[in-house]
């Protein structure tokens, strides 16, 4: 059936979605009422819609500038660098940082020609110039990957001379893993555990 085909197909482009699953979820929707299915068109549309980045992280955020950012409960002065915005929400469930973030949307990836311009890197060099409070520590909490390495070992070379404490999140946690993926004692004593880089 083409039609089916074109569902899956549409699934299978989600993260971490794989053909078994997609055909699952094509078959829920052939089986959802159209009342169900307009709904759920409808929401994304509207979410898609409303949510942007926020201007100083590059978190999504309905506002111009996020509810972490514009915090006068948060420490403005340390920046936890991830690479997606999923990150920043696993680092909150955790509670163990009062800090801000600065969401990278990707790490270089020399292999994937990926290069330190496709991600917000710029922008974090400017926000940390222009900041008003200054920055006393950036923790980069990238993925514990070969690409966040990489991405990891740059950052500490461009920043070391605008920041005067540059940390690492300690590795308590299997390589090639991802940051989303940790459950929050894991990352707790990670982000504890960090090092100076
Ligand atoms: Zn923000």
């Amino acid at each position: 059936m083409k039609s089916l085909e074109k569902i899956i197909s549409l699934f299978r482009r989600f993260p971490g979605v794989g053909p078994k699953q997609a055909e699952r979820f094509a078959m829920h929707v052939l089986k959802s009422d159209l009342s169900e299915i307009e709904e759920l068109a409808q929401v994304l549309k509207e979410v898609k819609g409303a949510v942007k980045q926020c201007r100083r992280c590059y978190n999504f955020s309905e506002e111009d500038l996020c509810f972490i950012c514009s915090s006068a409960q948060r420490d403005q002065t340390s920046i936890c660098v991830v690479e997606q915005p999923q990150d920043v929400n696993a680092i909150e469930k955790a509670k163990i940082f009062d800090g801000v973030y600065h969401v990278l949307h990707g790490a270089v990836s020399p292999l994937k020609g990926r290069s330190f311009s496709s991600i917000k890197i710029k922008e974090l060099v400017e926000r940390i110039e222009i900041s008003p409070t200054g920055v006393s520590e950036i923790i980069i909490a990238t993925n514990p990957d070969s690409d966040g390495e990489t991405t990891a070992i740059y950052l500490k070379q461009i920043l070391q001379k605008h920041v005067p404490r540059i940390t690492r999140i300690a590795y308590g946690v299997p390589l090639g893993g991802d940051i989303d993926y940790m459950d929050e004692v894991t990352l707790g004593y990670a982000m504890r555990g960090r090092t100076k880089v």
